[in-house]
């Protein structure tokens, strides 16, 4: 299939899959050497399994591959408090927020405020806490690449199939029924809304998967195009996030019996490139994972990068301009402000937002270190975008309260995953086109 796609249509924007392959040539570059800055690539990351909402959580993974490198012991003074999650609304530095603590220095104050908490109204995800207190590693993305680590099987297969079963609208995903996952699949869908239920919801499925039995109904397969795009959208969202995983896993392979790593185009074809839907989901988040890149310029005056160096100010904002600037020369693709604005959808929003976040919380029980850690921050990277997209107005004076509210809570951690996420899903489809000119050169395709 890969090879016939580049007129196709990206199903719920105005691009195809050809326009936005134009786009990526232009930018991939630009944003992988973006990442490359030690201001997106130091991150500090919480790799404990406290935030997994399962009692069985999978098992560790014991492949060197599956293991990161932490940075602690050669930290730059830098990145250390005070510099650390300086990013923030310049407009609250004059009036601090209604929750500020008592006596924390000015500059601080927003950022106080919102450590370790989520703000239910508008966060996606769980942020990373860079403060000193917080707990996790420091590391650098650029010595820990997402790539092919052996990490497989059923604790695998469970964990994908407990991040699909957060798509509550009655849709058990792709083809998910007739694979591995049959009885997990099928299970009723539930309005999951905290982890309590999420736990007694494993443990009763991993009873069910061991007892080889699936007592409940079956779900009705509810056809995409009977739900409303923003049911759609969460689908898509972790569908996509899915076949850019496997996009490259498959492109950064390890061949375990000759110790060669490289692509492997049959197990791209067989993950993602056969599967017409995984692939459009892909470019889908593409979309709007750029969209909400092109949006945040719109932003840039509002927030400071640094507030203690002033040269990292302006390289950030530098960079972000320049990436920003070239997106928005491209036809903008998706309109974001139709969403979520029938009856139907504005019922759907904080729901919508809550499952985002347990789909971000779930990435804390993937068994491999290194797949935790881009499974958070790639889950993070979708959650900001959506916080951007859904939550700002297109310009901060279309709605000054509700930017304000919005960008005092916001972390540099946040934009690292952001800009991270987006390195990701170019580096995906820059992969789909390596991998199409492979079977086209095989198939000879022109
Ligand atoms: P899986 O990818 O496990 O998929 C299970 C089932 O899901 C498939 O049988 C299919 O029915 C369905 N499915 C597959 N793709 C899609 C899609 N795009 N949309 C809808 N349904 C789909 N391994 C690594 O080597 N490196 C990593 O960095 C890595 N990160 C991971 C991160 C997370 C959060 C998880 C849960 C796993 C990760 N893994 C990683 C493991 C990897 O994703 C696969 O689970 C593993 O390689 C086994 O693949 P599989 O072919 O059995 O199918």
């Amino acid at each position: 299939y890969v090879v016939n796609c580049p007129q196709d249509k990206i199903r719920d924007t105005d691009l195809t899959i050809e326009q936005v392959d134009d786009l990526n040539e232009d930018i991939a570059e630009l944003v992988a050497n973006i990442v490359k800055d030690p201001y997106f690539s130091v991150y500090k990351v919480d790799l404990s399994q406290d935030r997994c909402p399962f009692v069985n959580r999978d098992g560790i993974c014991g492949n060197h591959a599956c293991a990161i490198e932490p940075i602690d012991e050669h930290l730059p003074e830098i990145w250390r408090s005070p510099y650390l999650g300086k990013l923030r609304d310049n407009s609250v530095s004059t009036v601090a927020p209604a929750d500020s603590l008592e006596g924390c220095a000015p500059e601080e104050k927003s950022i106080y405020a919102y450590l370790g908490r989520v703000s239910d109204r508008h966060d996606y995800c769980y942020p990373e806490d860079e403060s000193d207190e917080a707990k996790g590693v420091w590391v650098d993305l650029n010595d820990n690449i997402e790539r092919f680590t052996g990490y497989s099987g059923e604790e695998a297969h469970r964990l994908w199939r407990a991040v699909y079963e957060e798509n509550c609208f009655g849709y058990n995903g792709d083809d998910y029924a007739t694979s591995t996952g049959a009885s997990l699949a099928r299970a009723q869908p539930m309005a999951v809304t905290d982890h309590s239920a999420m736990m007694s919801m494993f443990a009763d499925s991993i009873e069910r998967g061991a007892r080889g039995v699936d007592e409940r109904e079956p779900l009705p397969l509810i056809n995409q195009d009977d739900q409303c795009v923003e049911q759609r959208l969460f689908y898509k969202l972790l569908s996509g996030m899915h076949a850019s995983v496997s996009t490259h896993l498959s492109y950064d392979w390890l061949n375990t019996t000759s110790g060669y790593w490289g692509p492997n185009v049959g197990m791209f074809v067989e993950r993602v490139g056969n599967h017409e839907d995984r692939l459009n989901h892909l470019y889908f988040n593409y979309v709007l994972v750029s969209r909400a890149v092109a949006k945040l310029a719109n932003y840039f005056e509002l927030l400071s990068f640094s507030t203690t160096c002033e040269s990292v100010d302006t390289e950030v904002r530098r960079h972000l301009w320049r990436l920003s600037r070239r997106i928005n020369k491209y036809p903008r693709g998706i309109n974001e402000t139709a969403l979520f604005m029938t009856p139907e959808g504005r019922a759907l929003k904080d729901e919508f937002r809550r499952r985002v976040r347990n789909v971000n919380a779930l990435m804390s029980c993937v068994g491999c270190e290194r797949c935790r850690l881009w499974g958070k921050m790639q889950t993070a990277g979708y959650g900001t975008s959506l916080k951007v997209l859904l939550e700002l107005p297109e310009r901060p004076e279309d709605d000054p309260v509700a930017v304000r509210e919005v960008l005092s809570s916001f972390k540099r951690s946040e934009l690292v995953a952001l800009l991270n996420t987006f390195a990701r899903i170019s580096h995906s489809v820059e992969s789909v086109g390596f991998f199409r000119r492979k079977v086209a050169d095989k198939y000879g395709y022109s």
